[in-house]
C-alpha cells in the first residue's frame, strides 16, 4: 500500500485491524520518512530500531482490541519515558535517563502504540517557536523560513510533515494550540486534571497540561480518550466519567449557542485574522448553531497574569536542576559555586529570564504586589469564563493573532514573542479545554486556525463542534517536502 504515512491515525488503525497494512509496514513507512527529515531537526532522539523490532512483535502476537493497536508515534521530549533520554530542551537534563514512565505515555504504550522518538521542543516548554531549545530550532515544514510554533514545535513540525501520524504535546499557555494554528494541523489542550501530569517535567504546574496533536479531529479524540485518565500519582488529577470520545463524536451541533468574545478583537490584528474569524462564525451558523456575542471584560489582563504565574511556579519547579540530583553537572571550586555554575551553564537563556522573573514576584518584598494580585486576577479570568458559559456552550476565537512568522523575527524581542499567546493563555488560567483547528490560509499560504473553548470537562462537546467546522472548512495542508533528503 502506498502512502502510508499520508493516510490518518482512524485509518491505519483500521488497516492494521483488518490486516491490509502490518504494524511492521507502517513503522518502517513512518521510520523512512523520518529519516529523511533532519532539516526539520524535529527528532533530538531516536529510537528506531527498537521501534520497529517491536511492530515486528506485535506483527507475531497481535492484539486488534487494543486502541492504537501497533502504532508508531514519536512524542515531546518533556514526557519521561523510561530508559530513554528525556532532555526537555535543555542542555541541563542533555544526560538524564529517567527509571520510570509519565503516565500519559504509558496509557499510550498500553494501547499498543510503539514510540519511534522524541520531539524537540522549547527549552523547558518556554517559548512560541522552538528557537530555546539547547538542540537548535526546530523549521516548519510548511516553508523553510518559518517557525513551527512552540514550545511543542518538534511535535507539529513531525505531525503535519508526517514523520509520526499523531503526536502528544504540552501546554502551559498555548504550546500545543498555537504550534497546532502555525502548521495547519489539529490540536487539543484538555481541561485541567484530566490528563495526568505524572512524569512529565514540569514548568508551570498549575497550567501545565498534556494533549493530542493529529491531523483531524477523530485522530485528537482518539487519542485524547487513550491519554485521559484519573492518576492517584498527580495530586491534581481529577477522578470524573471519561467519554469515547472518538466513539461518541457528532457533527450535529444544531442549536447550540457559541459566543463570540468582542475583547478578543485585539490592536493591531491582521485583517486576515478578522476575516477568518468572520468565515468561522459563518461555518458555525451553516451548522445549525447559533452565535451570541459575549463579553470576557478581563482578557487583557490574561497576559500579564500568565508571565507572573507561570515564572513563579518555573522558579520553584527548576530549583530542583542543581548538579546534584539529574543531569548536567559543571565543576566548582565549592559546593554553591558547583551550584551556580551548573545553572548559568546549564539552563539558556529564556529559561534563566524566567528563573530570574519568577524568583522577583515571589520575593518576599514583591509577593503581595505581583504574585497575590496576579492569583487574584487569575480568579476574574475565570470568572469571566463561568459568566459567559451561563448564556453558552462553547466560545469560538481565532488561536493566534497571526499567522507563523520568520525564524529569528521575534528572538530579540520577547515580548513580542509573548505576545503570540494572547488568545491561548486565558484557557491555561481558567483550566479549560480548548481546541485549535485549522481553518484557512493567509495570503502568503500559510495556515491560520481557530480556536473552540469549552466548559471544563467538556471536551466532547468542542470535539464535536471542530468535527462539524472541520467537515464545512475542507482544509487542505501546503506541505511542501522542501526538507525531504
Ligand atoms: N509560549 C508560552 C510560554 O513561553 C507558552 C508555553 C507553553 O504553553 N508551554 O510560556
Amino acid at each position: 500500500m502506498s502512502d502510508i504515512t499520508k493516510q490518518s491515525l482512524t485509518e491505519l488503525v483500521e488497516n492494521i485491524k483488518n490486516k491490509k497494512l502490518s504494524s511492521t509496514d507502517v513503522t518502517k513507512a513512518f521510520i523512512d520518512r523520518s529519516e529523511k527529515s533532519e532539516k526539520l531537526n524535529a527528532y533530538i532522539t531516536n529510537d528506531f530500531t527498537s521501534a520497529l523490532d517491536k511492530a515486528k512483535k506485535f506483527d507475531q502476537k497481535p492484539n486488534f482490541d487494543l486502541k492504537l493497536p501497533g502504532i508508531p508515534m514519536a512524542v515531546k521530549d518533556l514526557f519521561c519515558t523510561k530508559n530513554i533520554k528525556t532532555t526537555a530542551g535543555s542542555k541541563i537534563l542533555n544526560n538524564f535517563i529517567p527509571t520510570y514512565e509519565s503516565t500519559v505515555t504509558e496509557n499510550i504504550w498500553n494501547e499498543g502504540a510503539i514510540l519511534l522518538g522524541k520531539l524537540n521542543c522549547d527549552e523547558f516548554a518556554m517559548g512560541s517557536s522552538n528557537e530555546t531549545s539547547f538542540f537548535g530550532n526546530v523549521q516548519s515544514p510548511i516553508d523553510k523560513n518559518l517557525v513551527p510554533g512552540g514550545s511543542s514545535g518538534g511535535s507539529a513540525s513531525a505531525v503535519a510533515g508526517q514523520l509520526t501520524p499523531i503526536t502528544i504535546g504540552t501546554d502551559t499557555g498555548g504550546s500545543i494550540r498555537q504550534p497546532a494554528s502555525f502548521t495547519g494541523i489539529v490540536g487539543l489542550k484538555p481541561t485541567y486534571g484530566s490528563c495526568s501530569r505524572y512524569g512529565i517535567v514540569a514548568f508551570a504546574s498549575s497550567l501545565d497540561q498534556a494533549g493530542p496533536m493529529a491531523q483531524n479531529v477523530k485522530d485528537c479524540a482518539l487519542l485524547h480518550e487513550v491519554i485521559s485518565s484519573y492518576d492517584p500519582k498527580d495530586s491534581t488529577s481529577i477522578d470524573f466519567k471519561r467519554n469515547h470520545y472518538s466513539k461518541k463524536l457528532t457533527n450535529n451541533i444544531k442549536g447550540k449557542k457559541i459566543g463570540i468574545p468582542k475583547e478578543y478583537r485585539v490592536d493591531g490584528m491582521p485583517k486576515e485574522i478578522e476575516n477568518l474569524w468572520q468565515k468561522g462564525i459563518q461555518y458555525i451558523k451553516d451548522c445549525g448553531a447559533e452565535t451570541i456575542d459575549i463579553s470576557l471584560p478581563n482578557t487583557s489582563y490574561a497576559l500579564p497574569t500568565y508571565y507572573i504565574v507561570a515564572p513563579a511556579e518555573a522558579s520553584s519547579n527548576l530549583a530542583r536542576y542543581d548538579g546534584v540530583k539529574y543531569g548536567f553537572r559543571a565543576k566548582g571550586e565549592n559546593l554553591i559555586d558547583m551550584y551556580e555554575k551548573t545553572r548559568s551553564e546549564g539552563f539558556g537563556a529564556e529559561v534563566q529570564r524566567r528563573i530570574m522573573i519568577g524568583t522577583y514576584v515571589l520575593s518576599s518584598g514583591y509577593y503581595d504586589a505581583y504574585y497575590l494580585k496576579a492569583q487574584k486576577v487569575r480568579k476574574l479570568i475565570k470568572n469571566d469564563f463561568d459568566e459567559a458559559y451561563k448564556k453558552v456552550d462553547a466560545i469560538l476565537t481565532p488561536s493566534t493573532p497571526s499567522s507563523a512568522f520568520k525564524i529569528g523575527e521575534k528572538t530579540n524581542d520577547p515580548v513580542s514573542m509573548y505576545l503570540n499567546d494572547i488568545f491561548t493563555v486565558p484557557v491555561n488560567l481558567a483550566g479549560l479545554p480548548g481546541i485549535s483547528i485549522p481553518a484557512g490560509h493567509d495570503s502568503k499560504g500559510y495556515p491560520l486556525g481557530l480556536q473552540i473553548i469549552g466548559k471544563a470537562f467538556d471536551e466532547q462537546n468542542i470535539l464535536n463542534i471542530a468535527y462539524a467546522m472541520e467537515e464545512k472548512i475542507n482544509f487542505k495542508n501546503k506541505i511542501t517536502d522542501w526538507w525531504i533528503k
